[in-house]
């Protein structure tokens, strides 16, 4: 039997790796290989917002089914901040240290360290939008630890646990990390689907 083919509007051969490996019954495709090289603005203010306009230019401009994620550290103190804009946080160039370091600078000693990383992914398939979220709660630490991961890893410590994501490997990040989570719910969902 033919495969359902989804494309996962990503370039990130980590992540489709990963969920290649979660869909067997699917053929997942990367943005390479649908061939498109869009620079797709992600112009939303939420991550929901960002995910669907991802999600709708692949379906719209090449009629396939897709999903897309987009992810966002908030951090209670910073009113949520800087959530939608992690990448963009201390200026375009997505510049871990220098996201990391603007962010321990906003913090200062503030004792109220909660966090959360927040994952939306949305889902177009036969017409029908579907969204997906996944969360992993934890706490910023006043220095960095770690040297595995990327983007604020070494700073955030997940909840239950005595070291940072950078202190993780893959897998153990990935069972309870907010990705994880929304792709997991995003697997259930498409191993369950009829069409
Ligand atoms: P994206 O939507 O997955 O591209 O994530 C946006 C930004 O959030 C990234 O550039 C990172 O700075 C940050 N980020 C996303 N996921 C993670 C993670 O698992 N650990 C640490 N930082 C992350």
């Amino acid at each position: 039997m033919n495969k359902l083919k989804l494309v996962f509007a990503t370039n990130n051969k980590n992540k489709l790796k990963e969920v290649q490996a979660m869909l067997t019954n699917f053929k997942i495709v990367s943005l390479a290989e649908i061939n498109c090289f869009d620079d797709i603005a992600e112009t939303a203010n939420t991550l929901e917002g960002n995910a669907i306009i991802k999600a709708n230019f692949i379906t719209e401009k090449y009629g396939l089914n897709c999903f897309a994620d987009d992810t966002g550290l908030e951090v209670e103190a910073l009113n949520n901040e800087p959530g939608v804009y992690s990448a963009r946080y201390a200026g375009i160039e997505n510049d871990s240290e220098k996201n990391i370091q603007k962010l321990l600078k906003e913090l200062g000693n503030d004792i109220n360290r909660k966090a959360q990383f927040r994952t939306a992914v949305t889902l177009n398939i036969n017409e029908k939008q579907y969204i997906f979220e996944g969360i992993c709660k934890g706490t910023i630490l006043k220095e960095k630890q770690g040297e595995k991961g990327f983007g604020y890893d070494a700073i955030f410590m997940p909840e239950g646990y005595n070291k940072s994501f950078a202190e993780m490997n893959m897998i153990e990040k990935g069972t309870i990390s907010h990705r994880g989570k929304a792709i997991n719910k995003l697997v259930t969902f498409l191993n369950n689907y009829t069409w």
